[in-house]
């Protein structure tokens, strides 16, 4: 009997990359603006290469999105900026943070939700920053758990079982669902969870293990979830 679904944010229910480019666009422009001796000397290409880098070098906060980017933001602008670097890292991290949490849902995705949360308490399991709350998606989830939250990033196992523990279920209780082979799928099989593959781009399935049921669309998903159900509960 499935009595949780996890999600993924991140490309699952949202495609990531124009969102992120276009808060560092606007997080860039309010620097430009705000300390205009910078244009030259900062570009969002520096900022990015930085950014890899300090990955690299720190991995003890790569998982943490938000860290990285602040650490970013500092190292870049100190020794550039006349006033309180601080404070300006903080400030342009706010216009960051607020376009990152201005996403534009997949086809069906908030009505799919909506009747889903209505059948199964809904958790959502993120590498990334965005809020749960400030998408507007926060009422239907019971929890939110993040890389940054609880230390480690998927495909580790922490999140998976910060959300089983929060729910009180087991694994094979659980049905994750998610767009990343490796982060969603086989990490949540390898703790014993069910799990369906969001494949938006109509992509192979690139791995030896296998999902166990696959969607295109979300559209899809609740007939996906109750044949996997049905499934379960006739083997
Ligand atoms: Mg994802």
């Amino acid at each position: 009997m499935i009595k949780l679904l996890t999600f993924d944010l991140d490309n699952t229910l949202w495609s990531v990359d124009p969102i992120i480019a276009r808060a560092e666009n606007a997080m860039m422009e309010w620097i430009y603006k705000n300390q205009p001796e910078l244009r030259f000397k900062v570009t969002t290409v520096q900022f990015e290469q930085y950014k890899d880098k300090l990955s690299t070098e720190q991995p003890h906060i790569s998982h943490d999105l938000t860290q990285l980017r602040l650490t970013t933001l500092r190292k870049v602008l100190e020794g550039h900026v006349a006033g309180d670097v601080n404070s300006i890292v903080a400030k342009a991290y706010e216009v960051f943070q607020r376009e990152r949490n201005i996403v534009q849902y997949f086809p069906y995705v908030l009505e799919t939700l909506e009747e889903l949360a209505e059948q199964f308490p809904l958790i959502a399991l993120s590498n990334g920053n965005a809020d749960v709350h400030k998408v507007g998606i926060g009422h239907l989830f019971k929890h939110h758990f993040s890389a940054a939250s609880v230390g480690f990033a998927k495909p580790h196992p922490a999140m998976f079982q910060h959300a089983l523990a929060a729910a009180k279920v087991a694994a094979h209780e659980t049905i994750h669902i998610g767009d990343h082979p490796v982060q969603d799928i086989q990490a949540a099989k390898d703790i014993g969870m069910k799990t369906i593959w969001v494949n938006w781009m109509s992509q192979a399935w690139p791995l030896a293990c296998k999902p166990d049921a696959v969607v295109n669309n979300f559209e899809d998903l609740p007939d996906a979830i109750s044949s996997l159900t049905h499934q379960l509960e006739t083997s």
